[in-house]
């Protein structure tokens, strides 16, 4: 016989046992939702990054991870940096890098880079840089010698506006650049070569070149030493050294590599600061900071100088002067080079976006 009580307490069980079972099954539906929307987040995620079609202004910013660039230092990670610099450049950058970086160790010291040669053309590097002298009176007045000014070879992915297309040639371009110029009976020199040419008169080959790259991005072991390795041609690096490591720019590990293969290596200021804008202090700091950091992390000597954005005046000149460089280029045309003006020496652009022809009639002008 049922009490009314336990009739009520009954009924008030059976419906919290209700309530518990709808909550469970509320509970399921959310969790199921949740599911969904994290398989969908996961394919919004996945699924672009592996389809080149959307890659346009997010793949440079992906770049970013080039920063990992920096870990090289072991040699190791190199490897991470793929996802990297497939942003920007297309990949091979740091697994090359990756691979020699247990060598870049080795070369902190700065004399051996561990079974890299050391010499180009059969001249030793470190001895080249390290016994120029300058002379009482310059054997030559002038040296005609075209120095091109590049400063990005990567593809046209990198390009974000009209400046950067103003600035990057293509690998393409580059590689058809060179084979012109070797086709055409040019050889590209050294830095010293150039010094040497004017302070001491020693001979330059017939036609004379020098490639200059300006800010140090990591286009120099992508895509400018594979083109150049092979023709034992010397390229000269303007280094912006407080964003070495830094995304789209060369590790440290990276310039030893380009400086143990026999490639110039010169400053382009800490910040790329234009010196006449700065205080005297402040100038003094940026041209000797960015050399000592260089010579430091090298393992030599550093004598080539590059004005950021091209500015200079006659005290910045004097100032690159005083701070121990011995060649200094700017960014005016001309391929005349002046021994009374070796700290502002003008270059020969080359223009993103340049025809074959272009380039050609550019060079012919500038060795005539
Ligand atoms: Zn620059």
């Amino acid at each position: 016989m049922a009490r009314p009580e336990d009739i009520r307490d009954q009924r008030r069980r059976e419906a919290a046992a209700q309530r518990q079972r709808d909550r469970q099954r509320n509970m399921w539906i959310m969790l199921g939702a949740v599911a969904v929307v994290v398989i969908a987040f996961a394919w919004v995620l996945i699924g672009p990054s592996d389809s080149p079609s959307s890659a346009p202004a997010t793949s440079p910013t992906v770049g970013t991870t080039g920063t990992t660039g920096t870990t090289d230092t072991t040699g190791t990670t190199g490897t991470t940096d793929t996802t990297g610099t497939t942003g920007l450049l297309g990949t091979d950058t740091t697994g090359t890098t990756g691979t020699t970086g247990t060598t870049g160790t080795t070369s902190t010291t700065g004399d051996n880079g561990a079974g890299l040669s050391r010499s180009i053309a059969g001249v030793d590097v470190h001895a080249r840089d390290r016994h120029l002298v300058v002379a009482a009176k310059p054997a030559r007045a002038q040296v005609r010698v075209p120095v091109l000014m590049y400063h990005r070879v990567a593809s046209a992915a990198t390009v974000t506006n009209s400046t950067s297309y103003g600035l990057t040639v293509t690998p393409a371009t580059f590689r058809q650049q060179i084979a012109w110029l070797k086709g055409h009976g040019y050889t590209a020199v050294s830095q010293a070569e150039v010094f040497n040419a004017m302070e001491h008169g020693t001979r330059l080959p017939a036609k004379p070149v020098v490639l200059t790259f300006d800010d140090g991005y990591v286009d120099a072991t992508d895509a400018v030493l594979p083109v150049l390795a092979p023709l034992k041609w010397p390229a000269t690096f303007f280094i912006i050294t407080g964003r070495i490591g830094e995304r789209a720019f060369l590790t440290w590990n990276q310039l030893k590599r380009l400086d143990a293969a026999g490639m110039d290596i010169g400053s382009h200021t800490v910040a790329h600061t234009e010196l006449p804008s700065l205080s005297s202090r402040q100038r003094t700091e940026a041209l000797t900071a960015s050399r000592s950091t260089l010579e430091k992390g090298l393992g030599h000597p550093v004598r080539w100088f590059c004005y950021p954005v091209g500015r200079h005046d006659a005290t910045s000149a004097n100032a690159v002067d005083a701070a121990g460089y011995l060649l200094a280029y700017t960014t005016d045309a001309g391929s005349t080079l002046r021994s009374d003006q070796r700290t502002v020496l003008p270059r020969v652009r080359v223009s993103g976006g340049q025809s074959l022809s272009s380039f050609a009639a550019s060079m012919t002008a500038a060795s005539a």
